[in-house]
């Protein structure tokens, strides 16, 4: 089976298309300021990428474009759109309604608008991924995969926060998390890796990218995370500060003279490795300046390896210990340096990193000295794979309903 897994941004649209047994992709891309004049679509795997300057005036535009792209010229990669055999949709924000993936209906694409107000820019573009493909692939069966659903397994004392129950009932306010396909799947794969079964282990799970999130999956489920009603809390992160003192936001409003709007915006774009360091919010420049002496650099670099490792410590005492620790993303699978501070000093907690061994480079990979108590694994993350696996699942559950004659409309997985 065919699936083409879309990842909507608000000017963005990205695409793969993944053959789900043999697990290869067809074909990728993505398309960029979209709506603006300086739009263009990026398509291709690896050194055949070809970048093409194109009007897209929306996400339909945009779509329409890839579809193109898919079916003809030098980047032709299928021979009709009948090669795709369903669409799946990465979702950020699925709130209390979704704890798993589900075919899209009516009814789901209302309750994903409904959602908007949790993760407005979010759940917007990803309404505007489905209508593009409901014009241009019309009938085509689609699944949402959402970021949020792992961590439906929370208990209430993980995601409730310490406010006026009033504002959890009234807004549904409360820690949701974020990420959550590539937590499950660097999971999955690390206890595969492991040769364990996942239900055996207790597992911490650190997303660390640009964006930053951490999990404590208990004998496979997922008991807490880092990241709250939205992706702004937890970790330090690229451009956002995670978790704050929060009497500071009403401090700078006040002293600075800013809008919800403003703040919102200082503390996800402006903070972080960027606001700190003054020079980037990519890692391997702020590597480089501080190597180079730079000292807020420095501090930026010192500030992230310490947020990860408080949370390490947080998480061993959430599930009373940890078999493996499960790195993921740009940082966690390329960054040796800081995978080096992360767990230096971590040896009276039976967490010991093989120098040697984190400095290879290559695909899933143990890192932990053989006297380590707690196995350290890299896995690269793949949300494309995960999202095109339960899009396949879902529709091979509707087939087989449907051949049996039972109705199961939007049922879950
Ligand atoms: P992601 O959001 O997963 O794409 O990760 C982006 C982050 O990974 C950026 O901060 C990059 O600087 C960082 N990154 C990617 N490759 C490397 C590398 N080889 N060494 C250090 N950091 C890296």
């Amino acid at each position: 089976m065919n699936v083409l897994v879309i990842n909507a941004g608000s000017s963005s649209l990205k695409y793969q298309l993944v053959n789900v047994e043999t697990q290869q992709v067809l074909a990728k891309g993505i398309c960029e300021r979209v709506g603006s004049a300086e739009a263009f679509h990026k398509h291709g795997i690896d050194d055949n990428e070809v970048v093409i300057d194109a009007k897209m005036a929306d996400h339909t535009d945009a779509m329409a474009l890839v579809l193109e792209s898919l079916t003809s010229g030098p980047t032709k990669a299928i021979d009709s759109l009948d090669e795709i055999d369903a669409v799946g949709h990465r979702i950020v924000q699925g709130g209390k309604y979704f704890d798993r993936s589900v075919l899209i209906d009516d009814d789901v694409i209302a309750k994903i608008d409904e959602l908007a107000e949790l993760a407005p820019l979010h759940n917007k573009a990803a309404l505007m991924g489905i209508n593009a493909c409901l014009a241009e692939l019309p009938g085509k069966p689609m699944v949402a995969v959402f970021d949020t659903s792992f961590f439906h397994t929370m208990p209430p004392k993980a995601y409730m926060y310490p406010l006026p129950y009033e504002l959890y009932e009234k807004y549904g306010i409360r820690k949701y998390g974020a990420h959550g396909t590539s937590h499950r799947y660097i999971a999955e794969r690390a206890a595969a890796f492991l040769d364990e079964p996942l239900a055996d282990l207790k597992l911490i799970t650190c997303h660390l990218g640009n964006g930053c999130s951490m999990s404590a999956i208990d004998h496979g489920v997922a008991v807490d995370t880092s990241m709250g009603l939205t992706p702004l809390d937890g970790l330090m992160m690229g451009t956002r500060c995670g978790a704050v003192d929060p009497a500071i936001v009403p401090f700078i409003m006040e002293h600075e003279g800013l809008t919800t709007q403003e703040v919102n915006d200082l503390m996800n774009k402006q903070s972080g490795l960027l606001g700190i360091s003054g020079i980037s919010n990519d890692l391997r420049s702020v590597r480089d300046a501080s190597e180079a002496g730079n000292e807020r650099a420095q501090l930026a670099y010192d500030m992230y390896s310490n947020s990860v490792k408080k949370y390490i410590g947080q998480y061993i005492a959430v599930m009373g210990g940890v078999d493996a620790i499960v790195l993921t993303a740009g940082v966690g699978e390329n960054c040796e340096k800081m995978r080096r501070m992360i767990f230096a000093g971590l040896q009276p907690l039976g967490i010991v990193l093989d120098l040697e061994k984190n400095k290879a480079r290559g695909f899933e990979r143990e890192i932990s000295a053989d006297s380590s108590q707690v196995r350290i694994v890299v896995i690269p993350t793949n949300e494309e794979l995960m999202i095109a696996r339960d899009t396949f699942y879902i529709i091979q559950e509707r087939q087989t309903a449907e051949a049996a004659g039972v109705d199961i409309h939007t049922e879950m997985l």
